[in-house]
C-alpha cells in the first residue's frame, strides 16, 4: 500500500513515502506488541535498505553457544529467524572474529555483519525514529553524521576473521560504553497497549550537558550506544519525559 501524507521523513525533510517501523518488525516475529511506527522516504527506510535481516541474523547467530543461558523468548526469537540464515549467509557471515586470538583463549564464531548493512547508521535512524515519535517533528538541528554510534559488543572489521583481537581488547570506546552503565538512565518509551517484549527490546535514555544519550538492549544482550547534540526544543522534550519517569 502506497502511503500517503504530507508528513516529512523522520530522519531527513523529504517527503514520506512509506512508513517505517522502530525497531523492525523482524524483530518481534510471533511476539504480541505495539509498534512504534513513523513517517519515512524510501532512503531512511531500512526495510528498503535490506538491512534489518541481515543486522537481525547476525545479532541472532551470534547468541547461537549462548542460548541455554538465555530466555525462552530470546530462543523463541533465534528458532523463528533460523530459516532464514540461508538468505543472509552473504551479509552476516558466521566466521570466527579475530586474526590473531591467542590459542588458549577459546572463542565461538560469531556474526561479521557487512558494511552494506551499516549498523552504526540503522542504530543512528533507530534512535531518530524513536524521537520522531515523541517529538512528531524531525530534528534538523541534529547532526546524524557526526553522531557518536557505539556498542561494547561490535567491532569494525574489513572483512570476517579480521579483528585484531589486541587492539579489540584495549578498544577505549569499550572502556567508555561500561562507564555509561553507571550512570542513571531513564526507561524509553513504548507504544501501547503492548509495548515491545523486553527481552527482545528496550532502550534507556538520559540528558546530560546538552548532549542526549541513548542506551538500546538487543536480545537482553547487545548494548548500543548513540550520543548526540539535538536542538533546544528536542532536548526540553526529552528532560521533561526523563524527570517524569
Ligand atoms: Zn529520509
Amino acid at each position: 500500500m502506497k502511503y500517503k501524507s504530507n508528513k516529512t521523513c523522520y530522519f531527513c525533510s523529504q517527503k514520506s513515502t512509506s512508513t517505517e517501523h522502530a525497531p523492525p518488525s523482524l524483530f518481534f516475529k510471533g511476539f504480541v506488541y505495539s509498534s512504534i511506527t513513523v513517517p519515512s522516504c524510501d532512503i531512511h527506510n531500512s526495510k528498503k535498505s535490506g538491512a534489518d535481516q541481515a543486522i537481525v541474523s547476525g545479532l541472532l547467530q551470534s547468541l547461537e553457544p549462548y542460548l541455554e543461558a538465555k530466555s525462552q523468548d530470546v530462543n523463541d526469537a533465534f528458532e523463528r529467524a533460523r530459516g532464514s540464515f540461508i538468505y543472509t549467509k552473504h551479509s552476516a557471515i558466521r566466521s570466527p572474529v579475530f586474526m590473531n586470538a591467542p590459542k588458549h583463549i577459546n572463542l565461538p564464531d560469531l556474526a561479521y555483519i557487512t558494511p552494506k548493512a551499516n549498523i552504526k547508521m540503522w542504530v543512528k535512524q533507530l534512535t531518530a525514529a524513536l524521537i520522531y515519535w515523541v517529538t512528531k517533528h524531525s530534528d534538523p538541528f541534529i547532526d546524524w553524521t557526526s553522531a557518536r554510534s557505539w556498542s561494547p559488543h561490535f567491532s569494525p572489521a574489513p572483512a570476517s576473521s579480521k579483528v585484531d583481537f589486541f587492539n579489540f581488547i584495549a578498544n577505549p570506546l569499550r572502556e567508555l560504553a561500561h562507564s555509561n552503565n553507571k550512570f542513571s538512565w531513564s526507561n524509553g518509551w513504548m507504544n501501547k497497549p503492548y509495548g515491545y517484549p523486553k527481552t527482545i527490546y528496550y532502550f534507556h535514555f538520559r540528558v546530560a550537558n546538552d548532549r542526549i544519550y541513548f542506551r538500546h538492549t538487543f536480545y537482553d544482550t547487545y548494548q548500543w550506544f548513540v550520543s548526540f547534540k539535538a536542538s533546544r526544543k528536542t532536548v526540553e522534550v526529552l528532560t521533561a519525559k526523563y524527570r517524569n519517569d
